[in-house]
């Protein structure tokens, strides 16, 4: 047979802005891993992977499905029961103009259909920096240009209104706006949803609400959903079973279409016109979502509890650790201290792997302003992990920087 020299295949152009700094570091983590050393993993938004477990009647509801014989598709836009049960949910937190639900294989593929639907070339979308880096890694596939406005850190990391009034250009169609935040563990005040709402009526945009942590408030105030609050704006609100259900694996997510109904028409066509070409969603999973949002809620009670302890002591660590700083998270779970360091934040999170050999992941990877360095941390993991995995990071800051 003829030796043909075969030219490489090569990546899209397109691809080169996507980056998934949580797992891309992956690799740094697997060499000392090969060395035998296990390493801390406070990167990784799983619950699972923790001491949090699945609602036992959650796993009952899917394998009753299965035993049902709901194991072929189900509707494109999911099954009834689960439908009706999220606009039940919706109901609950204030939203009175749904004009579309629809369930995806998790939050990842609702975002994915959403902004698909909207964008066409030469529009931009309004996305948090720092960002949960999905967005921007959808934004780069479908080739439109990320317009990134500013999360203000001295204002408890609340979004920078007027860098977001600064940014919007005739081709916005919508901002993104993560509430309780990732990375920063912020929750958006009534106050600031308004005044989001009142930018989103004046220029036409539509609002991804991702409230996908909506339940994982730590102190008292209620989560406000956008959608209550701006009735007649376009909103989309992102919700799922990953974290307030604790089933990350089984990728069941949810979109619901809010708004004035004419502005909306064409847009939820062509959202439905890609839930059917990509089929349905998983199918037996979906009978976990009425037994999760209107069965017994106890976990929520003891979740709270172990978060609030470990957001305390991670709290309390970044006050006393020289160089650090941070702004209480007061929802999700995830803290983002600022960092005073002459190297950059990525170096010092590898260097933090190799030699101490615990994950988190660097601002950067986020998204930070200029001359900023900031790490995230998942505190997640028991408070003996984390009282670890503090120690080595204070060790090699210590070591690497002085105080
Ligand atoms: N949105 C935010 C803000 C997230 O943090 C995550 C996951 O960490 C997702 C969406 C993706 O969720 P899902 O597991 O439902 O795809």
């Amino acid at each position: 047979m003829p030796v043909t020299q075969l030219r490489a295949i090569t990546a899209a152009s397109r691809l080169d802005n996507v980056r998934y700094a949580i797992r891309d570091l992956a690799c740094v983590a697997d060499e000392v891993i090969a060395q035998g050393h296990k390493v801390l993993p406070l990167n990784i938004g799983d619950p699972n992977i923790f001491d949090f477990q699945t609602p036992p009647h959650m796993i009952e509801a899917v394998y009753k499905a299965m035993r049902d014989g709901k194991n072929g598709y189900s509707p494109s836009s999911g099954i009834k029961p689960a439908l009706e049960a999220i606009r039940r949910e919706a109901g609950r937190k204030g939203i009175t103009t749904i004009q579309d639900v629809f369930i995806t294989s998790g939050v990842s593929e609702t975002v994915d259909i959403c902004l698909a639907a909207l964008l066409n070339h030469g529009d931009n979308l309004l996305t948090p920096c720092p960002d949960y880096p999905l967005y921007s890694a959808v934004l780069a596939k479908l080739d439109i240009r990320l317009n990134a406005y500013y999360l203000n850190e001295e204002d408890g990391w609340q979004p920078d209104l007027d860098d977001i009034r600064k940014k919007i250009t005739p081709r916005t169609r919508g901002i993104v706006l993560i509430n309780p935040n990732n990375p920063t563990g912020a929750v958006c005040t009534r106050k600031m949803l308004e005044e989001i709402a009142e930018l989103a009526r004046r220029h036409n945009l539509v609002i991804f609400a991702d409230e996908i942590y909506d339940k994982m408030i730590i102190e008292d105030d209620p989560h406000i959903a956008m959608a209550a609050v701006a009735p007649d704006v376009p909103v989309i609100t992102f919700g799922g079973l990953s974290k307030n259900y604790l089933a990350p694996g089984w990728r069941v997510g949810w979109g619901i279409a809010s708004g004035d109904a004419s502005a909306m028409k064409s847009y939820v066509e062509g959202i439905n016109k890609l839930l059917r070409a990509r089929i349905c969603a998983n199918h037996p999973e979906q009978y976990a979502i009425p037994a999760a949002l209107e069965g017994p809620q106890d976990h929520l009670a003891e979740v709270k509890r172990k978060l609030r302890s470990r957001r305390d002591l991670t709290q309390k660590w970044c006050s006393a650790t020289p160089r650090v700083s941070c702004v209480a998270p007061r929802g999700a779970f995830y803290a983002y201290p600022s960092i005073d360091i002459p190297e950059s934040d990525e170096i010092f999170v590898r260097e933090l792997i190799r030699q101490k050999h615990v994950m988190v992941v660097h601002g950067s990877g986020f998204g930070q302003k200029p001359g900023t360095q900031h790490f995230r941390i998942v505190f997640l993991p028991d408070e003996a992990t984390l009282t670890m995995a503090y120690a080595g990071i204070a060790e090699l800051i210590a070591e690497r920087y002085g105080r």
